[in-house]
């Protein structure tokens, strides 16, 4: 006897209907880098068409948005196959919600003591994964489908602070993921120069960082005032003596030239992700990038084998995002009538 309920026809005609709304979206805002909804919109109907595949186990599509990590490579760039695949977050959109990834990894690690955790910014840019060999940037790569993404090398070379030979020590075969974005102050820069030459202008930085990475004509990407800071390491050759936690390693990628966010923080325990969340909420506006929450990341990487990974996301890092500004600007509009 199945007691599992079944989805009524008005709740597999919304999947479906959300599904295709979903995938639409990601490939305005993956592919063509143009979205048309605000990205609470999309996290709204995302979170919507997760509850309903959770609850009802038959509206679950291996197609689905939630199965699936950004957009399609574009055919116009050569195409790289990522070693190991690069992957997306999972959400937090509260501090309940964060609690409960917390609780989860403690139950899953069986863990009697505190698990630290390292605390970083997450940074509103596209993804990209740039490869050292002898420590010379060889290639770079967009996270495209995750598994596959686009030949972006001659790009990535043009942005000023990726190194394209790297410091001493390093290993000899070093992938290094990491954010592309494009700070506040250069996009509104940009944004007016492009407008009084009559050029197209970018509807916020994310999209000027992703438009401008996938140019064909690297001299275009070169004008552009991007930023990149290293967040983790991909395949790293096997001989090569890395550190045990992930906040070790990220200083090992910043001796080895590699520039990393001024804002990562280590904490002993889930409770310092909470103090961590609220300061750097408070000084969002005044950081020079534009940021949608923070990433925390169980510390130990031990720890994050044992904890793996689900089809788009590790089970070892949650991104908790901090209330979106569209809506903001929404609740201060009315605020300021009232
Ligand atoms: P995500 O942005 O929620 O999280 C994964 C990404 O975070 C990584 O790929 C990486 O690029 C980035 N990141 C930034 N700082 C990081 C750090 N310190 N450590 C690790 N990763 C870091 O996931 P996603 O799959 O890239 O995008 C999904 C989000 O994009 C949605 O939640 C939505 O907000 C937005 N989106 C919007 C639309 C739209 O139409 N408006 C469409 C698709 C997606």
């Amino acid at each position: 006897f199945d007691e599992t309920p079944s989805a009524s026809l008005e709740q597999q005609q919304r999947a479906t209907y959300l599904r295709d709304l979903l995938t639409r979206y990601n490939r305005e805002y993956y592919e063509l880098d143009e979205p048309s909804v605000p990205d609470a919109e999309y996290d709204r109907l995302f979170r919507e068409l997760q509850q309903l595949e959770q609850s009802y186990p038959e509206l679950q599509h291996a197609d689905s948005p939630t199965q699936k990590v950004g957009g399609q490579a574009l055919d116009a760039f050569s195409q790289v196959t990522h070693e190991t695949p690069m992957l997306s977050l999972d959400n937090a959109f509260s501090e309940d919600e964060f609690d409960a990834f917390a609780k989860r990894v403690a139950e899953r690690l069986d863990s009697a003591s505190d698990v630290a955790f390292c605390c970083e910014p997450k940074l509103d840019g596209a993804a990209v994964s740039i490869l050292y060999e002898n420590g010379k940037l060889v290639r770079a790569a967009t996270r495209g489908d995750g598994q596959t993404g686009e030949d972006i090398t001659a790009n990535v070379r043009t942005i000023r602070n990726v190194p394209l030979q790297l410091l001493e020590d390093f290993p000899e075969r070093l992938e290094v993921r990491g954010e592309v974005f494009m700070p506040i102050h250069a996009f509104e820069q940009y944004n007016e120069r492009a407008a009084a030459a009559g050029e197209k202008t970018f509807a916020n930085p994310r999209n000027a960082a992703a438009g401008s990475l996938r140019q064909l004509d690297s001299r275009m990407t070169a004008r552009r005032p991007l930023h990149f800071y290293a967040y983790s390491m991909g395949v790293v050759s096997p001989d090569a003596d890395l550190a045990a936690t992930h906040f070790d390693r990220l200083h090992q990628l910043q001796r080895w030239g590699l520039p990393i966010s001024e804002e990562i923080k280590l904490v002993s325990e889930a409770a310092g992700c909470h103090a961590y969340y609220q300061d750097i909420l408070q000084r969002r506006d005044s950081l020079r990038y534009e940021i949608d929450g923070i990433v925390l990341k169980v510390n130990s990487i031990a720890l994050q084998s044992d904890l793996g990974f689900v089809s788009r996301a590790p089970r070892w890092a949650i991104a908790w995002k901090f209330p979106a500004q569209e809506e903001l600007t929404v609740i201060r509009g009315v605020d300021f009538q009232v």
